[in-house]
């Protein structure tokens, strides 16, 4: 699989050479589809949030209608494009992507998993992400220099500083109290929550989801919050906690550093 994901990678930086892609920024991505002689178009709500359907050297990315927010119309755009870069053979493509298959990093599909590495790369390659956070510390106003600089949304995000974040940290997907997925940077000390866990009331998490107000910086919050099951679970270890509500999606992204 790594060696799948490295090719994504690779897919993903060799789509930008060619169209001499050079300066950090926020890449458009509806731009490079029409480049490609795919064109990008919303569909009806209750809809797959993404779909392609290439043939006979055209091509059309239909979003769902219930997709407002610019930042995950962006990363669907490019998830497709992943598809067709990654796996297009000079024949046919279609596929139909919902919502489990964006971001989830515990999906089984191996060629989600791929357009997501693509999309990551296309829309924040890895260079450019790892100079934008160089020893800068984890907050919520380096979230926002990130989303303001790429277009995109926290769960990308996420995905990417778990891999090259410059602190010690983790991100945990939360939907309606329940969590959904999380990653770990190898460097922070725990890596471990089971998916399906509910919300404890040691984080603060739990009151976001009782409808109550939460504090908008870091808090220090009892590891036990978290990691009662991981193997490095240690009893009065304190970590930080930033949650950051996504009430669009009726879920939260919990970031943890020590
Ligand atoms: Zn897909």
């Amino acid at each position: 699989m790594k060696e799948t994901m490295a090719l994504a990678k690779a897919n993903a930086k060799k789509f930008l050479r060619n169209y001499g892609i050079q300066k950090p920024g926020r890449v458009d991505v509806v731009a490079l589809a029409n480049l490609e002689s795919i064109y990008v178009q919303k569909g009806k709500p209750g809809e797959a949030l993404g779909r392609i359907c290439y043939s006979g050297g055209e091509g059309v990315i239909t979003i769902s209608g219930d997709v407002s927010l610019e930042s995950q119309k962006r990363f669907i755009i490019a998830h497709e494009l992943g598809h067709y870069c990654n796996e297009f053979s000079g024949r046919e493509l279609f596929y139909i992507c919902h919502s489990e298959y964006l971001y989830n990093p515990f999906m089984k599909n191996i060629h989600e998993h791929e357009a997501n590495e693509f999309a990551t790369e296309l829309l924040m390659p890895e260079e450019w992400f790892i100079t934008l956070v160089k020893k800068k510390p984890l907050s919520k106003k380096l979230l926002d220099e990130i989303t303001g600089c790429f277009g995109v949304g926290l769960s990308a995000i996420a995905m990417r500083y778990a891999e090259f974040g410059d602190y010690p940290a983790g991100f945990i997907f939360v939907t309606d109290g329940k969590v959904r997925w999380c990653k770990f940077n190898p460097s922070f000390p725990f890596g471990y929550v089971p998916i399906g866990t509910k919300v404890s009331n040691f984080s603060y998490a739990f009151e976001f989801f009782e409808g109550k107000e939460i504090p908008d910086e870091p808090e220090n919050i009892l590891a036990d919050a978290w990691f009662l099951n991981d193997r490095n679970y240690k009893k009065d270890f304190f970590i930080k906690e930033l949650v950051i509500p996504m009430p669009n999606y009726q879920s939260a992204m919990v970031m943890v550093w020590s």
